[in-house]
């Protein structure tokens, strides 16, 4: 797996500076975007089931909250550290940015492997994390959601540990709950339906046939189930799909809802087709994560880990199109070859905007206590989404600059409006006194 040594925060703010060269902003929202608001580190103490005592290190970064409440996911992943949970933070902010919801960035996450963990374990591991940082959240300060290895079962035992804390309801406070507990409909498949919208607005603009083209998706999970679902219905050819343990590759396709079916009883990535009730496991070659990448396909969808495209691999990735489901896949030197190479990446701040977008809709259901139907859900998140889409689109094309340089322009410039409006030196030499 090519994982890069390097700072991913400075990675995510060299994408800030490559932005910055096309919109006028201030040194001052410059500045404050560099520099996470709040970060808290904690140890999480946890009695495992033979009786033991094992101590977690847990991270929660507020990175912005300019344009309202901290947004964002928690992991559970080895390699979970404050560098990461800091760039996370700050993509988080970009993209509520560029979706244009009302919050800020946050993420957070525990250095766990959770694959080690008891399901009891999970649970007071979980509760365990919100205990130690329920000071720091809150539904109008911040608000955390599932990421990698993290769901709404867990979720749930987090908005339960959080009222236990405040001795009050608060569903507000966590996003992407179960139904029962105030989640709302349509969040489960929130970002693999916002990446399949905006892959649908690029197929207008590009004028595929669907059933002309082929699809690799890296990372066989909420993210990059769902897409793979829902373009093998538009009928795209997905022809190859990977989990932690490598992928299968069919060039004559897959089917995503059998596959998933069979990985929820077994826990195996087998090329499962289903007619009917009936299954049965069809010829699929067996590739690394790496391979997956490389493999001659029209779109290539990344939506797993980070850093997967780095310098190293980028000349040997042959998909024309990369829409990034996941957060941070492709270094800046990755980019920068595929700017040279003309490729069409459509950047994780747009395409995975999904997910925290229903996760929006979540909060306002839940502070209105009024809830809405998945159809509902399915129209607003469109209209964001094409929205969204269409905004950088016009930007990339009147400053002649890649999607990924577009999005960050589009998300600076609503950013820096709500710095100004709070004040920055040229505001404070222009504006008129209030006399
Ligand atoms: P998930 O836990 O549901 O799935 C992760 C998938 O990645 C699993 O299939 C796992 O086996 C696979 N995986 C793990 N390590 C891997 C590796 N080294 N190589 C290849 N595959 C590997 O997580 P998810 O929620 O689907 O998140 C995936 C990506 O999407 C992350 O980058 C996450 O930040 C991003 N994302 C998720 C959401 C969301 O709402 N869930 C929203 C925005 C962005």
């Amino acid at each position: 797996m090519p994982i890069e040594k390097e700072s991913l925060f400075g990675s995510a703010l060299e994408q800030l500076n490559e932005a910055r060269r096309h919109i006028a902003v201030s040194d001052e929202t410059v500045e404050a975007l560099k520099n996470p608001t709040a970060i808290l580190e904690v140890a999480i103490p946890l009695r495992m089931d033979d009786g033991s005592l094992k101590i977690f290190r847990g991270y929660r970064v507020r990175h912005s909250d300019a344009r309202g409440p901290g947004k964002g996911g928690i992991r559970y992943h080895p390699h979970v550290d404050l560098d990461h949970v800091k760039a996370l933070s700050f993509w988080m902010t970009m993209k509520c940015a560029v979706v244009d919801i009302p919050f800020g960035g946050a993420k957070g996450g525990i250095e766990v492997d959770p694959k080690a963990l008891s399901r009891l374990e999970l649970e007071r591991l979980s509760r365990g994390f919100i205990q130690a940082i329920a000071d720091h959240i809150g539904p109008d300060t911040d608000i955390p959601a599932p990421d990698v290895y993290t769901n709404a079962t867990v979720m749930g035992w987090m908005a339960s540990e959080y009222s236990r804390v405040k001795r009050k309801k608060e569903p507000a406070v966590i996003t992407g709950k179960p139904i029962s507990l105030g989640g709302s409909l349509g969040r489960e498949d929130a970002t693999g339906r916002g990446g399949y919208y905006v892959i649908q607005k690029l197929s207008s603009l590009e004028g595929w046939d669907p059933r002309k083209m082929t699809v690799a998706v890296q990372g066989f999970g909420n993210a990059g189930f769902h897409v793979a679902e829902l373009l093998y219905r538009e009928g795209f050819k997905v022809v190859a799909l990977s989990d932690s343990k490598g992928g299968i590759y069919n060039p004559d396709g897959l089917e995503p809802h059998s596959i998933k079916d069979h990985k929820d009883r077994t826990r195996q990535l087998k090329a499962i087709y289903c007619d009917g009730s009936v299954c049965e496991e069809r010829e699929a070659q067996r590739i690394s994560n790496e391979e997956l990448l490389e493999l001659s396909v029209d779109l290539l969808i990344p939506a797993a880990l980070e850093n997967q495209i780095t310098e190293k691999n980028a000349p040997k990735i042959r998909a024309k199109y990369i829409i990034e489901l996941a957060n941070g896949p492709t270094s800046p030197a990755a980019d920068r070859f595929f700017e040279k190479m003309k490729k069409v990446l459509i950047p994780d701040i747009l395409a995975n905007a999904g997910g925290v977008t229903v996760s929006y809709f979540e909060w306002v259901q839940n502070k209105a206590g009024y809830y809405w139907t998945e159809e509902e859900v399915h129209r607003r998140l469109r209209s964001k989404m094409e929205s969204a889409f269409e905004a950088v689109h016009t930007l990339a094309v009147e400053k002649n600059i890649p999607y990924r340089k577009a999005a960050y322009v589009l998300g600076l410039k609503r950013l820096a409006e709500a710095y100004e409006a709070t004040g920055t030196k040229e505001y404070f030499v222009r504006a008129p006194s209030p006399d």
